[in-house]
């Protein structure tokens, strides 16, 4: 018996959706590798920024309230300018040393003057 047009559009439909599950299936996959990757750098950056950003904030508040005093020089050089809170513990966040820009920088990075 030959095979009827509505067979031939079913069969072809059939092709269609058996690939589309291929397409479908390898989009999920990528999708899911980026979700990986997406995921992993978030948590990675989760994990140093909110508590910095609370901090940061925990900082912010007390010095407005006077519970801590900004110096006006830096605590390493006695340079004065602008300073920034130095955590040496974010568990401590009013535990703060006030650093110039370019000593901030050398104690992240590790470099002793
Ligand atoms: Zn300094
Ligand atoms: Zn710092």
């Amino acid at each position: 018996m030959a095979v009827t047009p509505i067979l031939e559009i079913e069969r072809t439909r059939k092709w269609r959706a058996d690939n589309q599950e291929r397409c479908d299936f390898l989009n999920a996959r990528r999708y899911k590798r980026n979700r990986e990757e997406i995921i992993r750098k978030n948590g990675e950056w989760d994990k140093q920024n909110p508590l910095a950003r609370y901090v940061r904030n925990a900082v912010c508040l007390a010095l407005k309230s006077g519970k801590i005093e900004k110096p006006t020089t830096c605590s390493l050089c006695d340079k004065d300018g602008d300073l920034q809170a130095h955590h040496k513990d974010y568990q401590l966040p009013l535990d703060v040393i006030w650093l110039c820009r370019s000593c901030h920088k050398r104690e992240h990075i590790g470099v002793t003057p």
